[in-house]
């Protein structure tokens, strides 16, 4: 949050930014790690699989991240070992240090001159063992460059102990101890507590971690991360920046875009209760960017909107009506695997039937699907292949309506797998185009014919239903371009219902929100009118 919000400030003072993170974590890529371990997947334009972090990143600063924005310690090492394999070492040693150490290095160097300010996060928490090639490989970064050229800042916490009423500067202390002795010295550091830090304070920790009293940042807990930049600001940490590479902080950032979103954050007109209805309820970071794009329908809105997350699997036990009847919107976000599937299906059919707003979200869409072939077209059985071990565990027989897709193009080029193919970084991924047929409500909202959204899926909406669908109502409005695989699906005779294949909530920003949830609030609003 502090490089997205500092990445923000620089912004405002007219300078271009690059963001990118850095894991120590052992993972290639976080795509295979469930959103209980490591919160949701975040995906670039250009398909890679990254962390949630990239989406703050995004979302504070509205640069797209590339593929080569994100790194891991697992993908360092199997760059090093490639090169072994290859024989480009020409028979050394292969140690952390140099061979590690240099991999990273060539990391961040490679987006040097790509921005003003490169920002790199590192993430992690300073004494972790696989952190220490990182550190040790920002030392050398740092020492091979002129000076000015680089800053370090160090987030701590500064815990507050209830028992004692008092805010405990130990913890930086140490973490900063623990930095010296692996040579970095801090230039910046930004304290997080649960309230601002005292004068008193910051200058004990200034004197004690040899840093600079101004650059003694406090960042305490706020009402919203979008009021970060202007408090990070307040608090001086842009300035504190600019100082380490011996920039004039005059004239100071602009500002206003950041005060407009924090206006209509604390000066909502009015609520809005939306449903969510998955599998990860809860951990609020494995829908991150649901959330957050939630949030910025809310800003476009003018409405505070209020999430109730519901585990799917209540339905299969209980009237959806308990559950589902005070809220203003049914949303289905993403997701993996059979659980609660057939409970996404009944809130679908939920929203349909009382005509309750409703956004399906990638699995959220083909869930509607099944329900509108089952119940519309009588094909009771109808089903999706993931889920296909399941069914025939139970002894049933599918009709498969959402299948595995082993062959498709992406940028002219074409793309095979199987069944067989490891799971990691093998789904439709990345930006795609689709066409919006003219007059449709997606076509209305996006004002536009021709639209790009990013995807991460292996199942596919099936088109043999297609013109019997439409015949009831559901019309395939966004289709991919050679018309074979629907992008996205609406009810014609519903207030508001839209299933999408791919992850709008992706390109949401709180200074411009997705127009799809911005007009999904809106429905929600219209809603809240009439019960
Ligand atoms: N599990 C579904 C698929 O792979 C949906 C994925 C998602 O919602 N991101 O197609």
């Amino acid at each position: 949050m502090t490089a997205a919000a500092l990445g923000a400030l620089l912004q405002a003072r007219g300078y271009s930014v690059r963001l990118r993170k850095l894991d120590p974590y052992l993972n290639v890529d976080p795509g295979t790690m469930s959103p209980y371990e490591h919160g949701e997947v975040f995906v670039t334009e250009d398909g890679a699989e990254t962390d949630l972090d990239i989406g703050h990143y995004e979302r504070f600063t509205g640069v797209s991240a590339r593929r080569n924005d994100s790194t891991s310690s697992g993908r360092i090492y199997s760059s090093v070992l490639q090169k072994e394999r290859m024989g480009t070492y020409l028979g050394q040693t292969i140690q952390v240090i140099p061979h590690v150490t240099n991999e990273i290095k060539a990391f961040i160097g490679k987006a040097e001159n790509s921005a003003d300010f490169v920002l790199c996060e590192i993430g992690g928490t300073i004494g972790d063992i696989e952190g220490l090639p990182f550190y040790e490989a920002i030392r050398q970064f740092v020492l091979e460059r002129p000076e000015h050229q680089c800053a370090l800042v160090h987030v701590t916490l500064v815990p507050y102990l209830d028992a004692c009423h008092e805010l405990k500067t130990k913890p930086t202390q140490h973490s900063v101890k623990e930095l010296q002795s692996i040579g970095l010295t801090p230039d910046v550091l930004v304290c997080r507590s649960n309230q601002e830090l005292p004068d008193k304070e910051r200058q004990k920790i200034a004197l004690f971690c040899n840093v600079h009293s101004d650059s003694v940042i406090s960042a305490p807990n706020l009402r919203s991360i979008y009021d970060a930049p202007v408090s990070l600001h307040r608090m001086g940490l842009d300035r504190a920046v600019l100082r380490a590479f011996q920039i004039d902080p005059l004239p100071p950032p602009d500002l206003s875009k950041w005060h407009n979103v924090m206006d209509c954050i604390s000066n909502p007109e009015g609520t809005v209760r939306v449903a969510v209805v998955g599998k990860y309820t809860g951990l609020d970071d494995a829908y991150k960017s649901i959330n957050e794009a939630l949030m910025h329908g809310g800003i476009a809105n003018r409405v505070r909107v209020e999430i109730c997350w519901i585990p799917a699997e209540v339905f299969e036990s209980e009237d959806p009506r308990l559950q589902l009847e005070g809220c203003h919107a049914i949303l289905i976000p993403g997701g993996f695997g059979e659980r609660g599937s057939e409970g996404k299906v009944m809130a679908a059919g939920f929203a349909r039937r009382m005509k309750v707003p409703f956004f399906g979200v990638c699995l959220g869409m083909q869930m509607a699907v099944i329900e509108a072939v089952r119940n519309l077209l009588g094909v009771s059985n109808a089903g999706s292949e993931e889920f296909i071990s399941e069914y025939e565990n139970a002894g049933e027989q599918i009709e498969p309506v959402v299948f595995y897709l082993k062959k498709w193009t992406q940028k002219g080029k074409n793309v095979q797998r199987s069944k067989r193919d490891a799971k990691g970084a093998t789904m439709r991924l990345g930006a795609y185009p689709a066409i919006l047929r003219p007059g449709s409500l997606a076509a209305r909202t996006y004002g536009t014919r021709r639209i790009s959204e990013r995807h991460r899926h292996r199942y596919e909406i099936d088109i043999k239903y297609r013109d019997q669908l439409e015949q009831q109502g559901i019309l395939f409005s966004g289709m991919s371009p050679d018309d074979i695989l629907p992008e996205i699906l609406e009810i014609v005779d519903h207030p508001w219902f839209i299933g999408v294949q791919f992850h709008p909530e992706l390109k949401s920003r709180p200074y411009d929100p997705h127009p799809l949830f911005a007009a999904f609030i809106r429905a929600a609003i219209r809603q809240s009118r009439l019960v």
